[in-house]
């Protein structure tokens, strides 16, 4: 990668489109990601973030829209040219070829030499935990061995910028997530440039810096994950970032909202026009309804399911307005002594400053939308 005039390398998308007949893969992304910065694309089957990371590295090109490594635009550019270490999402190893051979095909394509080779294949497999496997076969890995390599050999010519695309995504929940806490690691540890691919709004909160919400093409909101989390921009960032439940408002006179016939207080801004809705964090909503006083919104309901979940349990409850909502609830020896029945009676509370009012999409009808 070309270094700008600042002295730092910043990728710079603009405007990118994707045409595929009338469909369009991408319509009109713009992000900038900072030298050494962890940015997740994230979003759900079919929104455009492989055909964006494939064009990032060269192995597509856009309709229109540019691409500039620091103040170089490589729109155009061949792959290999771009010095961008990529990790697809099918591992897309050479099956045939050792650990080693795999590892070693970027080093050879740059004509290293066979010492260095070597050398440099040994570092990779120590970074990824697999020092001593160079004549290993490909067949001969678990799923979890082969992902490594896979990030060996993304990591081996030592690119500023490493793309990867969902590269968790066939692992098992448990090497999935301790293969999560390594790849930050080695991302400190590296110093370079990533942009992952996800859609998994959980490993994209526990990884990234910051996060791109994409829907069809389009980044719907970028931010910080606690950005995201607590102030999502619209219905879809809402329903997709945490376990929450989209409950549709009405609006009444003098701008205040209300649910059902109980008007709702809230610390944040009311969105300007349109349909709104209520986004509810499931760990938010307080069953034991906390003591009097203005900050709290309180629901009545009843419950219509209990589910144990060992460290939690996930109770939903039907408010009397005909909405459901959800709750997670740790589980402690208290609060398990004290669950209550289906079909009781309950109140709800939920805090001014976790009412979440998000502008909704006319067309969807929000429901119980747990992620
Ligand atoms: P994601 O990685 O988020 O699942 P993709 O970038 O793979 O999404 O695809 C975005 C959209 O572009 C999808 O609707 C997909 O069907 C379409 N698409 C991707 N590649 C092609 C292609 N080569 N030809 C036609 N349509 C494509
Ligand atoms: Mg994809």
């Amino acid at each position: 990668m070309t270094r700008s005039a600042a002295g730092f390398d910043t990728v710079s998308i603009r405007a990118l489109t994707k045409d595929y007949g009338a469909m369009k893969a991408l319509d009109g992304v713009s992000l900038d990601v900072r030298e050494g910065e962890f940015v997740s694309l994230l979003g759900p089957s079919g929104s455009g973030k492989t055909t964006l990371l494939n064009i990032l590295g060269g192995f597509d090109r856009p309709t229109s829209g540019r691409v500039f490594f620091g103040s170089t635009d490589v729109t155009l550019l061949q792959p290999h040219l771009r010095n961008i270490g990529m990790v697809f999402q099918n591992y897309a190893l050479f099956p045939h070829m050792t650990v080693e051979g795999n590892i070693a095909y970027p080093l050879r394509a740059r004509n290293v030499e066979s010492a260095e080779i070597a050398r440099r294949v040994a570092d990779a497999l120590t970074l990824v935990e697999l020092a001593g496997y160079q004549t290993r076969r490909i067949g001969q890995l678990s799923g979890g061995q082969k992902q490594r390599v896979a990030l060996a050999r993304a990591l081996v010519f030592d690119p500023k910028l490493i793309l990867l695309d969902e590269p968790l995504s066939a692992l098992d929940k448990q090497l999935r997530e301790s293969m999560q806490i390594e790849l930050r690691q080695l991302h400190a540890k590296l110093g370079a440039t990533m942009i992952y691919v996800t859609h998994d709004q959980r490993e994209a909160l526990t990884m990234s810096d910051r996060i791109a919400v994409m829907r069809s093409g389009r980044i719907e909101q970028l931010g910080t994950p606690t950005e995201l989390y607590n102030f999502p921009r619209n219905d879809f960032v809402a329903s997709f970032v945490g376990e929450s439940t989209l409950v549709p408002l009405q609006r009444s006179e003098g701008g205040s909202v209300s649910l059902g016939t109980s008007r709702l207080r809230t610390g944040r801004p009311v969105p300007q026009d349109g349909p709104i809705a209520l986004a509810v964090h499931a760990e938010k909503l307080i069953l034991d309804s906390p003591g009097g006083g203005e900050d709290w919104n309180r629901f009545d309901g009843s419950v219509s399911d209990v589910i144990y979940q060992g460290e939690s349990v996930k109770i939903s409850i039907r408010l009397d307005d005909g909405t459901s909502v959800g709750l997670r609830q740790h589980c402690h020896h208290r609060s398990m002594s004290s669950l209550p029945q289906i079909g009781s009676r309950v109140q709800v509370a939920l805090h001014v400053q976790d009412t979440i009012l998000v502008p909704c999409d006319a067309e969807s009808v929000p429901q119980a939308l747990a992620a």
